[in-house]
């Protein structure tokens, strides 16, 4: 996720280290090198010209008035602007209704049938909410059938009726059973086309009056760049919508959209999609955003996944295994599986301070694990509860069972015979002791 405008952030504003203060010349070569990189990065002329002059006049107003080192100063004034550019404070949608209405627009493709879906799992799971889908694409018997599908595959219930080819009465049939049903939220997924066209907003402007939505929600792809941000404006000049969700913001996106969206349509960008899996949903915090951008991780982030992932339940069997020895790649496996509903490993990298910067290159798997899985799938049950009894013979099997080499299977088992001793030291008010061993 924006990679090459962190890069070339993080040059701009080293421009600045080694001069003891700032002056006009050094801030006006910075500002220099931020407006190219977010030039660079697809930002809209005028944002980033009206960007960076804002930079300057903080960064030169705040001269005397700071100890801190100037580079430092200078990341702080461009965080803070670039939280600013992308809305300020996080804003959430409006659940109040019974049941809330949220209307869901855009063009075909920009990923709103999979959205509907995200959302949907994520009011479900994370909000204890019943929501219902609705297809109101009529002009495509196939987004209905992935409606459907996207619903089965959450266990959400999905309205449709194929043979009415009016989606107005779709949408308002579908509000009507989800009242009937004991639905609280409904999630309308409208039709897109694959540009903006006026019959599509007729449309979707009338859905919207007839069942007055809490919510109208753009979804825009964000790997569109410039255009992203000029179908926002045509939608939101007729819509008028409440908030922006920018998808596909895993893929290599220049980010653009998302630093210049707010300040064109002056509406809250309020969820980003960051996959295709249902789970790939995150609510748009801008201060957490600038941080990354600026390769200053998320480390608040990173620790609400793992504490979303967190089985309270799972953790108190493991450590009974430990304390009893009895911990095995049965186990190992089911502590894999929880890490990787955190997220993919190099999103997960990304929200390490400094780790964006230093992994760059190097060709991180988005299956990091898949290895290590096949190895210890290819294990009997016997074998994953009791290591000791591979021999070469079983590891031979192993090996090929896998596709890996027998070195690596004797990697895998040093690396977890020393996990293994590891958490028993540190179970047994073994803290104390291993600070012994360490000369504490
Ligand atoms: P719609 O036509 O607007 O309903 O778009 P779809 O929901 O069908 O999405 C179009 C394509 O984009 C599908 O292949 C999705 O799997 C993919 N997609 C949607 N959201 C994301 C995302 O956040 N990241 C990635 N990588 N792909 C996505």
């Amino acid at each position: 996720m924006f990679d090459n405008l962190s890069e070339k952030l993080d040059k701009a504003l080293h421009v600045l280290k080694g001069h003891g203060q700032i002056t006009e010349i050094n801030v006006a070569e910075t500002t220099k090198e931020v407006r190219r990189a977010l030039l660079d990065a697809d930002v809209n002329f005028k944002i980033a010209k009206e960007f960076t002059n804002r930079v300057k006049e903080k960064a030169l107003g705040q001269n005397v008035l700071t100890t801190l080192q100037p580079g430092q100063l200078m990341v702080k004034i461009v965080k803070d602007e670039l939280t600013q550019l992308m809305g300020g404070e996080t804003e959430g949608i409006d659940l109040s209704g019974s049941p809330s209405i949220i209307l869901m627009s855009g063009l075909q493709g920009s990923g709103k049938t999979t959205f509907s879906g995200k959302l949907a799992n994520y009011l479900k799971t994370k909000k204890n909410k019943k929501p219902l889908l609705v297809a109101c694409d009529v002009y495509r018997p196939a987004a209905i059938d992935q409606l459907h599908v996207v619903g089965d595959q959450i266990g959400i219930e999905v309205f449709s009726d194929r043979e009415n080819n009016d989606p107005i009465a779709i949408a308002q049939a579908g509000v009507a059973h989800a009242k009937a049903n004991g639905h609280n939220v409904v999630i309308i997924d409208t039709a897109g086309r694959l540009a903006v066209d006026e019959r599509m907003m007729n449309e979707i402007s009338n859905i919207r009056n007839a069942i007055k939505p809490q919510e109208t929600l753009f979804v825009v792809d964000s790997m569109t760049g410039q255009d992203a941000v000029n179908t926002a404006k045509a939608f939101n000049d007729v819509l008028n919508f409440d908030g922006v969700i920018l998808t596909k913001l895993d893929g290599d996106t220049r980010g653009g959209a998302a630093i210049s969206i707010k300040s064109v349509v002056d509406k809250p960008i309020k969820f980003i999609g960051t996959g295709e899996k249902m789970e790939a949903i995150d609510v748009f915090h801008p201060s957490r955003m600038a941080d990354r951008i600026l390769g200053m991780g998320d480390v608040i982030s990173l620790v609400e996944r793992a504490q979303e992932q967190f089985d309270e339940e799972e953790a108190r069997k493991i450590q009974k295994k430990i304390a009893k020895n009895k911990f095995g790649f049965d186990d190992f496996l089911s502590q894999i599986q929880q890490i990787k509903k955190m997220g993919n490993i190099k999103d997960l990298m990304g929200m390490i301070p400094g780790a964006g910067k230093a992994l760059k290159g190097l060709d991180i798997d988005d299956d990091a694990f898949k290895h290590i899985e096949a190895i210890i799938h290819s294990m009997t049950p016997d074998e994953r509860s009791t290591p000791s009894k591979l021999n070469a013979s079983r590891k031979k099997r192993i090996a090929k069972g896998s596709g890996r080499d027998v070195q690596e299977i004797n990697q895998l088992l040093k690396q977890f015979d020393q996990m293994s001793k590891m958490m028993k030291m540190m179970q047994g008010g073994g803290g104390k002791k291993m600070m012994q061993m360490m000369g504490g």
